[in-house]
């Protein structure tokens, strides 16, 4: 199916961009998405980002069996599966350890609303899913409770972070900016006291950037 071919070069394309970004390092973190109902694109284990080709993409339906694909799937397959299953609204994950967020998740503290584009764009609080193993299915279930409802963004305790969007691009967008906003509010704390911004502040953010935030559609094209 083209469409799946095509996808799995995004897959591919996020992969190496996290790694670029310094989001993930070495084989950690991986990446998904849902082309179609009932098939899953998800990078392979422990195989490392410079090496990662479309053909190395796995691909598997909502049970987890492998459909396509010559390698293991990602050790999380049943994190991303259980964020499916829970999310029809979501379209593609990405799964990274990078390291102002897994800071906050080492000690297992939320990052608050603290900046402008953490508003507008993962849309509030970003909590710690309970500690459990990588790959775990105890995993999956910690990170659906928090994902169960409109969260886009969610820490795994002594881990890393997972984002979630309707498709790749904003699933890594909110990945970015919930690093920055760790790394932001870290070096607030050292230089005094962080405010937090009020949940009315936050809707006020939000609703300015959906109103008209950037240009009207289709007037500015890079
Ligand atoms: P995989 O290489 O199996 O995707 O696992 C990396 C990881 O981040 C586990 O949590
Ligand atoms: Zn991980």
């Amino acid at each position: 199916m083209l469409v799946i071919e095509k996808k799995k070069e995004e897959v591919v394309k996020v992969a190496k961009t996290i790694y670029k970004e310094k989001l993930v390092f070495g084989t950690w973190g991986n990446v998904s998405c849902r082309p179609v109902e009932n098939r899953i694109i998800i990078t392979p284990s422990g195989i490392p980002y410079p090496d990662l080709q479309f053909v190395d993409m796995v691909v598997v339906n909502m049970e987890g069996d492998i459909i396509e694909g010559r390698w293991k799937a990602s050790t999380e397959l049943p994190m991303h599966l259980a964020i499916y299953q829970a999310r029809e609204d979501v379209g593609a994950i990405v799964h990274t350890h990078s390291p102002y967020s897994a800071a906050f998740a080492v000690v297992r503290e939320d990052i608050p609303v603290v900046i402008e584009e953490q508003a507008q764009i993962v849309g509030g609080i970003v909590k710690v899913a309970a500690y459990a193993l990588p790959g775990s299915h105890e995993l999956a279930d910690n990170v659906v409770q928090i994902l169960e409802k409109e969260q886009t963004a969610v820490l795994l305790a002594n881990h890393g972070l997972v984002c979630v969007g309707k498709d790749l691009e904003m699933a890594l967008q909110r990945c970015r900016i919930v690093e920055r906003t760790a790394q932001i509010l870290l070096h607030s704390k050292l230089i005094g006291n962080a405010h937090i911004l009020e949940p009315q502040e936050v809707e006020i953010l939000k609703r300015n950037y959906l109103a008209g935030y950037g240009q009207k559609e289709g007037v500015y094209t890079q």
